[in-house]
């Protein structure tokens, strides 16, 4: 098996059986973000646990890399720190900015690593992004993280 077709079929398995998928009883912020371009749609909510952890839930539809994305975000950052979960946000963010020329760190992205044939196409970009972009969203508007960083 080549590692395009390892890396499309953890995109599909996350599509299929979406990891932490369900919306928060009580978040601190939610975030709706839309890519009109290929209709997905995404709802991020951020929480905090008691140790300080970010808790995150989401609803979505679109195509299988939007919703994918969403479930391998929330299997990378559920329950890490604030600054540990922008390391990870940010490194993806590079990734998907690399015209597909990057060499994703898996210690560090996980099943994310799976998307840097994505980042080959400037369409679906947008489709990998949208979840991480209202992720952050979310993260602003409960006060978690400072406007302007990042993205
Ligand atoms: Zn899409």
């Amino acid at each position: 098996m080549n590692l395009e077709s390892l890396y499309q079929d953890i995109i599909l398995d996350h599509y299929k059986h979406p990891r932490g998928k369900g919306l928060l009883e009580n978040p601190l912020a939610s975030a709706f973000h839309v890519n009109p371009t290929c209709g997905d749609e995404i709802t991020v909510q951020v929480g905090r646990n008691e140790a300080g952890g970010l808790v995150i839930g989401y609803e979505g539809q679109g195509c299988s890399i939007s919703q994918a994305s969403a479930s391998v975000l929330v299997e990378l950052l559920q329950g890490r720190s604030i600054q540990e979960s922008e390391e990870v946000r940010l490194a993806f963010l590079e990734l998907m900015h690399s015209k597909g020329s990057g060499d994703p760190d898996e210690e560090v992205l996980g099943d994310a690593v799976a998307f840097a044939g994505v980042a080959k196409f400037p369409a679906r970009v947008k489709c990998a992004l949208l979840a991480w972009m209202a992720l952050q969203d979310a993260e602003i508007q409960a006060g978690l993280l400072k406007t302007g960083e990042g993205a």
